[in-house]
């Protein structure tokens, strides 16, 4: 028997999604399956980071984002291996997906056609839905970093500050702006009076006598935030 014909085929899977979830998938798996990693972006985004990188400079590409292409390259990192046991990585966009027919079309970035992809397994790794300025469709590093460039100018050059939602990141980043922007009024917009109220009662207390020491004003109202009504002003 030739080496060829001993060679166990692997099934394919298809991952579509590089972040957390798909990079986890694709470390377990690529032993056992041919798989295929489509991702739109050029890289990963560390999301916990957001609040700092939104708000903090120079901290972006140095501590929160990283390309596939260097991690593909790195035979030391988790993606690197993958890649030298023959991973196949795919920057484009999943357009449609026939379950039926265990194929996907993928579009590379960059191209207007797109190309079929069969498979054995799919998982669907897409993810969380983030608005921005948290996240947006921005798929290319250099356009996230001149996003979040400018987005620091808007911040620079105001007065004042409002952070719409008290969940965990709306209160993590009302506390750094007032730690790095002392000299700006910021305020936290809350629908719910209370803070994290997920996490009851004694969780609102703590937080909100450290957002009232940080000179945080909070606010709420019933009803969605109107961006041109009162607190808004
Ligand atoms: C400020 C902040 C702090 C957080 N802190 C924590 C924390 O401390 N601990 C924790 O566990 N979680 C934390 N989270 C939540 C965490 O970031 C998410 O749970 C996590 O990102 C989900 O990972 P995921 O891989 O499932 O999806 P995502 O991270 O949402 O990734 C989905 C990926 O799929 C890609 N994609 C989407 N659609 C397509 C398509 N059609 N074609 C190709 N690619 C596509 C996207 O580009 C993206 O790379 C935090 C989130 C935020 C915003």
């Amino acid at each position: 028997m030739s080496s060829d014909n001993a060679r166990v085929t692997k099934p394919r899977l298809v991952i579509v999604g590089a972040s957390f979830s798909g990079l986890v998938l694709t470390h377990e798996l690529y032993e056992h399956y041919d798989i295929t990693l489509i991702e739109k972006k050029d890289h990963f985004e560390y999301m916990p980071l957001v609040p700092k990188t939104l708000t903090i400079k120079g901290i972006f590409k140095e501590k929160a984002a990283l390309k596939y292409s260097q991690m593909l390259s790195n035979k030391n990192s988790l993606l690197g291996r993958a890649a030298a046991n023959g991973l196949n990585f795919i920057q484009g966009s999943l357009t449609s997906l026939n379950v039926d027919g265990k194929s996907v079309e993928v579009q590379r970035e960059g191209t207007d056609s797109t190309e079929n992809i069969e498979f054995d397994y799919i998982c669907l790794c897409t993810g969380a839905k983030f608005d921005s300025p948290i996240s947006n469709d921005v798929t290319n590093l250099d356009d996230r970093q001149k996003f979040i460039e400018e987005f620091q100018e808007k911040i620079e050059g105001s007065e004042s500050i409002l952070v719409v939602g008290a969940g965990a990141t709306g209160i993590e980043i009302a506390g750094i702006l007032s730690e790095i922007h002392s000299d700006k009024r910021i305020g936290l917009y809350n629908r719910d009076p209370k803070l994290l109220p997920q996490f009851g009662e004694a969780a609102h207390e703590i937080i909100a006598e450290k957002v009232e020491a940080a000179g945080i004003t909070l606010h709420s109202a019933s009803g969605d935030f109107d961006p041109n009504g009162d607190i808004a002003k």
